[in-house]
């Protein structure tokens, strides 16, 4: 879903598709068209920031999961029209709110029994980018 940056926390191109018949894109990749059923779909790098569209606050814990609540899940609306969602971290979850501006990092989620590191795309408030509500 992205290539492994060098860096953590740092804003990554998510790889989606682009429909090569009708120009619609995306996330995760499809083998074929959603919108017109074409098999012509080719790997893109997608933007790294976006705004949140919506959002919801977990606040129970999940079975098997990493993640400790409260912590949000939000729609990212990213620039130039793909949308994804995914969980937001290095945030108050009580201040996010619909329109704020995020990055898409890739984040580390825990060291698994072998010692491997764990990594998932999250997003985080967009660095150097006011939050409206602040
Ligand atoms: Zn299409």
């Amino acid at each position: 879903m992205f290539r492994m940056p060098e860096e953590l926390d740092t804003p990554v191109h998510l790889l989606g598709a682009r429909c090569g018949a009708c120009g619609e894109t995306f996330f995760p990749r499809r083998t074929f068209c959603a919108n017109c059923s074409s098999d012509q779909m080719n790997e893109v790098e997608l933007p790294s920031h976006g705004i949140i569209s919506t959002y919801t606050i977990v606040r129970q814990q999940l079975p098997g999961s990493a993640m400790v609540p409260p912590y949000p899940i939000v729609r990212v609306a990213l620039e130039g029209g793909t949308s994804l969602q995914t969980v937001m971290v290095d945030c108050d979850p009580e201040k996010v709110r619909i329109g704020d501006p995020v990055a898409i990092v890739v984040h580390r989620i825990k060291d698994d029994e072998a010692g491997n590191t764990v990594v998932s795309f999250v997003a985080r408030p967009a660095d150097g980018r006011t939050l409206s509500h602040v």
